[in-house]
């Protein structure tokens, strides 16, 4: 078996709430690995640790580096806490680590930490020892400053882990920590990069869409999900309502002129946003909204679309250039899908020369022309409900 230790960041734990960081952050780990075969989740010694057969080492790795609130991963072996064992273990994984990646084999480090203070031999002198002994084994000279190979060693009271590699993880904190929140989830490129930063701080989402039919295919729709999946993979979210939009949509673009258009869909947006946030417990609304990028985004159009919300509104990727969110659409792994060409409904009746600073008075006198409210609720009330 495989045993990947799993560290997660410290200063968090800090507040008090350490039990529920770390049942939090065990649990979310617990989720990651649940489908592999004879994969079991610890937490021994305050660490998490992940067991898997070895043949699932890289598949039960990548879904680890992408559990939010981990900072690093180490897959490595363990052994009886006890010099003759580590010092065996460690020569097979250094000469293993090696035929995995030749390039290492130029230098080695054997860096090893004694948490039982009971152990007999010091860290210096386990190093030195083990150090030694994989010299002798492998032909391979130490480079304390720069080392091809790293050989970690953790004794603890009932074991030693014994590793060659650190691999680092995204970060930030346990997804659910810091509460809940519903995520406007276009087709586009920045709401997925929006929902992941959200994410990355502990929030846990479910999303929410707008679908036109028939001015939005099916294609549209399944782009959507395409995306939630890829989501998913990093528990962002896993649940998608598709809220539809058409007959509202066609009676709010009757209703005021033509320039409005834009800030009248988002309005009604947020309003259904708030209404599920109250159905789903969430307390906050996620967009990607972006200062400046569309004409819709500027500071007046923001203000007015988020009177008619009736929780916070959260925009991650508020200061980004359009290239940094990008960059991390593809990190995420959504870029590609969310640059399929088909049309969302806000491409829709889109105006050539929407408004820039829509003012409240403006687009309330268009939303009196309709029941606001309840097409809002009626919106909410009959979502298609996905999970992926
Ligand atoms: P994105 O790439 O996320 O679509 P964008 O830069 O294209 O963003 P807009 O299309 O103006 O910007 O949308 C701003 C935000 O409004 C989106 O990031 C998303 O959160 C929300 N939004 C837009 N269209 C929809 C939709 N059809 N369903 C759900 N949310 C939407
Ligand atoms: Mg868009």
């Amino acid at each position: 078996m495989l045993s990947i230790l799993c560290r997660y960041g410290e200063l968090f734990l800090k507040s008090g709430n350490r039990g529920f960081f770390l049942r939090a952050m065990a649990d979310n780990v617990r989720r990651a690995v649940r489908d592999l075969p004879d994969a079991k989740v610890s937490t021994p010694y305050g660490r998490i640790l992940v067991r898997v057969p070895d043949e699932l080492r890289e598949d039960a790795c990548a879904r680890l580096e992408r559990v939010f609130g981990l900072v690093s991963l180490s897959p490595g072996v363990e052994a009886e806490p006890e010099i003759a064992a580590i010092t065996a273990t460690a020569v097979s994984e250094a000469r293993a680590a090696i035929a995995r990646r030749p390039e290492l084999g130029r230098s080695f480090k054997v860096e090893a930490r004694r948490a039982n203070k009971q152990f007999p031999t010091r860290s210096h002198d386990i190093n030195c020892h083990v150090g030694g002994a994989v010299k002798d084994a492998l032909g391979l000279p130490v480079d304390v400053h720069k080392p091809g190979l790293r050989l970690g060693i953790e004794v603890h009271a009932s074991t030693a882990y014994v590793f060659a590699e650190i691999r680092p993880a995204p970060g930030g904190l346990p997804v659910g920590v810091s509460g809940r929140g519903l995520l406007l989830l276009s087709g586009g490129i920045d709401s997925p990069v929006a929902g992941w930063l959200a994410a990355k701080r502990g929030l846990a989402l479910e999303a929410l869409t707008f679908h036109s039919p028939p001015f939005t295919g099916e294609r549209a729709k399944d782009k959507v999900v395409s995306l939630l999946r890829v989501l998913s993979r990093w528990q962002v979210a896993s649940t998608l309502r598709v809220a539809h939009f058409t007959d509202t949509q066609q009676r709010l673009r009757e209703a005021g002129p033509a320039d409005l258009a834009v800030v009248l869909y988002r309005r009604m947006m947020v309003r259904v946003a708030s209404l599920l946030c109250e159905r789903t417990r969430c307390s906050a609304i996620v967009t990607g909204e972006n200062l400046g990028q569309v004409a819709s985004q500027t500071l007046p159009n923001m203000a007015t679309i988020e009177q008619a919300a009736r929780h916070l509104v959260l925009r991650p990727l508020l200061t980004y250039d359009k290239m940094e969110t990008v960059a991390l659409a593809r990190h995420i792994g959504t870029y590609e899908t969310s640059s399929l060409p088909y049309e969302d409904c806000c491409s829709l009746f889109t105006p050539a020369h929407p408004a820039t600073a829509a003012t409240l008075a403006e687009v309330e006198v268009a939303e009196a022309k309709l029941d606001v409210a309840k097409e809002a609720n009626e919106i909410a009330a009959n979502c298609e409900r996905i999970v992926v």
